[in-house]
């Protein structure tokens, strides 16, 4: 290197740098074309994926935007519900995508040419529909919806999905793509939860999603301190051995544990209200846990203090009671209680059997070894398949209020009313019929052939002294409840 001057050395290195660098940029355009090219195309259905969602919504607010276009687009977000997740875990990986493929080519092929389709995620489809709102969006979406939930056959297979939409406007519902997709992700979801097959987006339903964002904060915090912000109510549910014209004869009293949020600013919050958000956020186990460790001490406590309770019922929603934990839970909890398995039931919905009748089958075993009892709630229902009622060693079933509370207009209730009480007469299992409001309802669900009771007839759900005071004025008075009183 004798002779060159350092700043020539300089010059050189820096220009084989900027070649370098040159090169390493034209491997890394290529790279990204590459991955570009790869994300832009779900492959399951080979159709566009999120992310040309992203870029193709900008490009055409922005198109809209300057020609002035005054009719807009609906954007259509579409999803297959729990059935789909069903399959993709119970078959194999090849009929889930067929499935998928399937969904893809239905829609693709009643789409117009101007309109776009997406494929968002696993489950998930977005569509947008130029010009298309009111009652013309209406026209297109029957068939179109009819269509997507028509039976795939499929290897021998025959398989119905139900798909959920939920639609808004643009420019009216949200005037940027992140807005747009907001609203109409609202609606989807206000459709999911609501079982219906089609939500529009309206500005009420942005008001209930913020107060869910806040409960479900609300709710986290709720556990810092959960013995003070939840409590439980107990349900008296009765079991009747003998009715003489308006005199019931009561045989035992058991309680139906309720639980209840004391929010500190809104107050008491329902069951109904805030268990969902528990369940979609994962606090449901931890509220489950508090909650099987408490009523087993209630259940110690009450039978000590009340003459006559026989026991206690808890429901367990579907995740609770599939979790490797329960069975563990439950029985440290009554280890540690003190409390008899025999005395407690398990009450579950009928999801929780038969979203996954194995796994359900081999955790009732397992609640059986314990001990304690099975009783089906919410029965008839959901879609409970009765060829599956069975394998399952139930010991209870309970018929849900709606098929109790028009008993005496709607002979339809009575149809099905009559044959849960022959079906659970033939499996040899205890039936409880709940919402019972009237002495009407208990002598015609007695005729029938139902002998449990519960509703508030006999009692709203108590605190847990006023439930003691319950029992021991039912045992006061013989065991005899006057229906006419
Ligand atoms: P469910 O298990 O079907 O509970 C019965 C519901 O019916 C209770 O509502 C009860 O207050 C109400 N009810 C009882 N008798 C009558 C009546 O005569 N007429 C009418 N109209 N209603 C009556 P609640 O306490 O609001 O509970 C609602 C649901 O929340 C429960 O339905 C249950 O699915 C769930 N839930 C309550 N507590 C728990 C819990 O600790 N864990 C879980 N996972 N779910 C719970
Ligand atoms: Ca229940
Ligand atoms: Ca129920």
């Amino acid at each position: 290197m004798q002779g060159e001057n350092p700043s020539q050395l300089d010059a050189q290195a820096m220009l084989q740098e900027i070649l370098d660098l040159k090169a390493e940029c034209e491997n890394q355009r290529g790279r990204i074309a590459d991955l570009e090219h790869r994300i832009a195309i779900q492959p399951q259905t080979g159709l566009p994926s999120r992310y040309r969602l992203e870029i193709e919504l900008d490009e055409l607010i922005d198109r809209l935007r300057v020609e002035e276009d005054k009719r807009g687009f609906t954007l259509l977000i579409l999803q297959l519900g729990d059935d789909y997740t069903n399959i993709r875990k119970t078959l194999k990986a090849s009929v889930s995508e067929w499935i998928l493929y399937q969904t893809g080519m239905r829609m693709a092929g009643m789409l117009r040419p101007q309109d776009l389709l997406f494929h968002t995620h696993e489950n998930e489809f977005v569509v947008a529909l130029m010009g298309l709102k009111g009652p013309e969006l209406g026209s297109f979406l029957r068939p179109f919806l009819t269509r997507l939930s028509e039976a795939h056959i499929f290897a021998g297979l025959n398989i119905a999905l139900k798909v959920t939409a939920g639609a808004a406007y643009w420019p009216e519902h949200g005037e940027g793509r992140h807005q747009i997709l907001q609203s109409a992700d609202i609606a989807a979801g206000d459709s999911r939860v609501r079982h219906r097959g089609f939500s529009l987006f309206n500005p009420s339903l942005l008001a209930r999603a913020v107060e869910k964002v806040e409960l479900q904060n609300a709710i986290t915090k709720a556990f810092e301190n959960i013995d003070e912000q939840f409590f439980l109510l107990f349900q008296p549910k009765i079991f009747v051995s003998e009715l003489e014209g308006n005199r019931l004869r009561i045989n035992t009293v058991e309680a139906e544990v309720l639980i209840r949020w004391k929010h500190p600013e809104r107050g008491v919050i329902q069951p109904d209200d805030f268990i969902p958000l528990a369940e979609e956020t994962g606090l449901i186990m931890p509220l489950g846990k508090w909650l099987i460790y408490q009523s087993t001490r209630k259940l110690v406590s009450t039978r000590a203090a009340a003459r006559i309770c026989s026991g206690m019922s808890i429901n367990l929603s579907a995740r609770q009671f599939h979790s490797d934990d329960a069975t563990r839970i439950l029985a440290t909890a009554l280890a540690r209680s003190g409390a008899q398995a025999e005395d407690l039931t398990i009450e579950l919905t009928e999801t929780g059997f038969f979203d996954d009748p194995q796994a359900a089958a081999r955790t009732i075993a397992r609640f059986k070894e314990l001990g304690v009892r099975i009783s089906m709630d919410d029965f008839g229902t959901g879609y409970s398949s009765l060829s599956h009622l069975h394998r399952f060693p139930l010991h209870e079933i309970k018929i849900d209020k709606q098929f109790v509370e028009h008993l005496d207009s709607s002979s339809d209730d009575r149809v099905i009313v009559r044959s849960l009480v022959s079906i659970a007469t033939g499996m040899k299992l205890a039936l409880v019929a709940e919402g019972v409001e009237t002495s009407e309802a208990v002598k015609m669900l007695w005729e029938m052939g139902c002998k449990g009771f519960q509703g508030f007839l006999f009692a709203k759900p108590l605190d847990e002294r006023g439930f003691i005071d319950f029992c021991n004025r039912i045992a006061d008075a013989n065991m005899v409840w006057d229906l006419a009183a």
